[in-house]
């Protein structure tokens, strides 16, 4: 049987053909005028995403790489930091604060909810010495979305600095960091931003870069201060991924192309069409505010979750993601994100039908795809 596979998972996430292209063409050295224009192309690209006038340094990583950069550079030993939790990405960033010795209040959200911004400002009233406020824009565990701009109006007004990890939201939901007085957005490649795995960035507000002043935590690679010296040349202090730069620099030029509101626009009408599909098959969704990168649905009574995700993969070739930690089993996640248009949430929503009836669910084969349709052509 002929295997197609087809990528719906909130990261890796499909790669333009455009983009591939560009990154199979011979390596270049680092050192070189050509690779500080690729730097320069990445930096404004990834402004003009955020919504900045604040630097972004790049990092060879993955996402989490510049979440402990982030950590390990604004922070000392001993500090205190509020990490929103409601997931397993929230669960993260207390997790890096307690790896470096930073005392973190956790704020307990129910998975699947968003945050109330009212109990961060509780939380800051409380503990007046909070150095950082860390939370997810997106949630990709759950797929709620937080309300940063809500946030940033809170934690602007305190010494703290407010840092959003906004790597499954960056380039599919808006994040304007300056308007919402975000003092450093996370970000990573493997998501909307469209290319492989290997990219992760921070963007440093004046009032994070005063801090990286004080910070005492120990760091080498990920030095946020160092990286900053090197960009005003348009460098890296090491060897960056010169490959990955290149495509990130031709992704940045797509969205630049199609225009970040559309890019934004496009991903809220396919996730829109998701959430119709699975309101018309009669399943739920585990977040009352969704996210447009990410669907998390709940598998319906009787079904078993794991095995449902298995047999769209092995079956239809349609990779979904499935549930983590105690939502392993209980959902599945269908992903609006990157480079995704019409037919993707097509084919999404057909491999889930074919299996749901294999599985014995009961419903109107082709309501799904209908409804979607039918969102599709609003
Ligand atoms: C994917 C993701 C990460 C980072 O994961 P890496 O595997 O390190 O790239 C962090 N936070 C969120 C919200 C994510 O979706």
């Amino acid at each position: 049987m002929l295997k197609k596979r087809y990528l719906m998972t909130p990261g890796p996430t499909p790669v333009p053909e455009d983009i591939m292209l560009e990154m199979a063409r011979p390596i270049i050295h680092h050192r070189t005028a050509q690779f500080r224009e690729i730097i320069k192309s990445c930096e404004e690209g990834l402004k003009y995403v955020l919504g900045t006038q604040n630097d972004v340094v790049i990092f060879t990583s993955s996402g989490t790489g510049a979440m402990e950069a982030a950590v390990a550079n604004f922070l000392s030993a001993k500090d205190k930091a509020i990490c929103v939790m409601g997931g397993k990405f929230g669960e993260r960033w207390s997790e890096i604060c307690k790896a470096y010795g930073v005392e973190s209040i956790d704020l307990n959200v129910e998975w699947g909810k968003a945050v109330d911004p009212a109990s961060i400002k509780n939380a800051l009233e409380k503990n007046k010495d909070v150095k950082a406020v860390f939370t997810t824009q997106c949630e990709t565990s759950t797929g709620a979305l937080n309300d940063i701009q809500a946030i940033g109006k809170i934690v602007s007004g305190s010494g703290a600095i407010l840092v959003v990890d906004a790597i499954s939201s960056l380039g599919a939901c808006e994040i304007m960091t300056d308007e919402w007085k975000v003092d450093v957005v996370v970000g990573g490649s493997q998501k909307g931003l469209m290319i492989p795995p290997g990219l992760s960035f921070c963007s440093v507000s004046e009032k994070a870069r005063q801090m990286l002043a004080t910070s005492s935590l120990p760091k080498y690679y990920f030095n946020i201060k160092k990286a900053l010296k090197s960009l005003e040349k348009d460098d890296t202090p090491y060897t960056p991924a010169v490959t990955l730069m290149i495509g990130l620099a031709k992704a940045l030029d797509m969205i630049r192309e199609e225009g970040i509101q559309e890019v934004i626009k496009r991903h809220r009408r396919l996730a829109n069409a998701v959430r119709q599909a699975m309101k018309a098959l009669g399943l739920e969704l585990l977040s009352a505010s969704p996210a447009d990168s990410v669907t998390a649905v709940e598998v319906p009574e009787g079904i078993d979750g794991a095995a449902l995700v298995k047999s769209i993969k092995e079956n239809r070739g349609v990779w979904f993601a499935g549930g983590q930690a105690q939502l392993k089993g209980k959902i599945f996640r269908i992903a609006t994100l990157g480079f995704m248009g019409d037919f993707d949430v097509i084919i999404s929503i057909s491999a889930l039908e074919l299996a749901l009836k294999e599985a014995g669910y009961e419903f109107g084969v082709g309501s799904g795809v209908g409804a979607a349709l039918n969102a599709l052509l609003k």
